[in-house]
């Protein structure tokens, strides 16, 4: 799923960071000078700042968020369902969070599928299954993930690596304003990048580092970080009962198990400081 459990991509592009002392043994061979601290899951994320710099402007990547959102809605039913909730849940985490400052959109989609996503400028989807599913402080959890990804700009960051960047990246600089019509060629291309999911898709590096902007948001957001272990086993036992609710998604990256372990690890952490 594209939550807390978000799609990631096949080909993870570092080693799997293992929380086993065993584990990190047998990796540091190979990976000597990446393992700062052995058993912190962490360690690479800790001083990461995180800005436009290299990537899309905030001003084209609100405008590509404006009109990648058009194509959403195209693509799937957006209900008032749940909203309210959602939204007011949501806005706390995004105030809290690494990215304070952008104008985050909350929207619900209607779907018996517990997932949810986020795309540039801000913009974060939940499911109503999700919202069924989820009480406050694991709701709250997936939204700090979500919008960790956004505040990480991760994203952005493939986008940057598509063939289409440049296209896209031209056509946005000359769009007048957020809401402006969009060039024919360049709707198309959103749509196939919706369709697609190209932009929700993550790597596992990716996940964890949205886990670890999600947990530390949500004590500072007045949330029990403890809904994210809460919201992890709840979607791990549906895994195992009743996993076609979820979609191939998480079921093709069944490591919930790690997850949990390392957001414990964090709220002990942050319990110590
Ligand atoms: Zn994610």
């Amino acid at each position: 799923m594209a939550a807390v459990l978000c799609a990631t991509t096949a080909q993870s592009l570092a080693p799997i960071q293992s929380h086993s002392l065993l584990g990190a043994a047998a990796n540091h061979a190979r990976t000597a000078t990446t393992f700062v601290q052995y058993d912190d899951p962490y360690s690479e994320f800790r001083n990461a700042r995180y800005s436009n710099a290299g990537l899309l402007n905030e001003r084209d990547e609100l405008k590509l968020g404006a009109q990648l959102h058009r194509e959403v809605t195209k693509k799937y039913n957006l209900t008032n369902v749940g909203l309210d909730r959602v939204d007011r849940i949501g806005q706390r985490c995004a105030k809290a969070s690494q990215r304070p400052t952008l104008l985050y959109k909350f929207h619900v989609i209607q779907s018996r599928e517990i997932n949810g996503f986020s795309l540039p400028g801000g913009h974060v989807y939940i499911t109503t299954a999700m919202l069924k599913l989820a009480n406050d402080n694991e709701l709250a959890s997936v939204l700090a993930h979500e919008v960790g990804h956004v505040a990480a700009r991760h994203s952005l960051k493939t986008l940057k690596q598509s063939q289409e960047y440049d296209d896209i990246a031209k056509s946005l600089g000359a769009l007048t304003g957020v809401a402006g019509d969009v060039a024919r060629d360049l709707g198309v291309t959103l749509g196939q990048i919706v369709g697609a999911g190209l932009l929700t898709f993550h790597t596992r590096d990716e996940e964890r580092e949205a886990d670890f902007l999600g947990v530390r948001t949500l004590p500072k957001a007045g949330f029990d970080p403890q809904g994210m272990v809460t919201m992890f086993q709840k979607l791990q036992r549906i895994e195992e009962q009743n996993s076609d609710l979820l979609g191939s998604l998480f079921s093709d990256h069944p490591d919930a198990e790690e997850r949990i372990s390392n957001t414990r690890y964090e709220i002990a952490r942050m319990k110590r400081r």
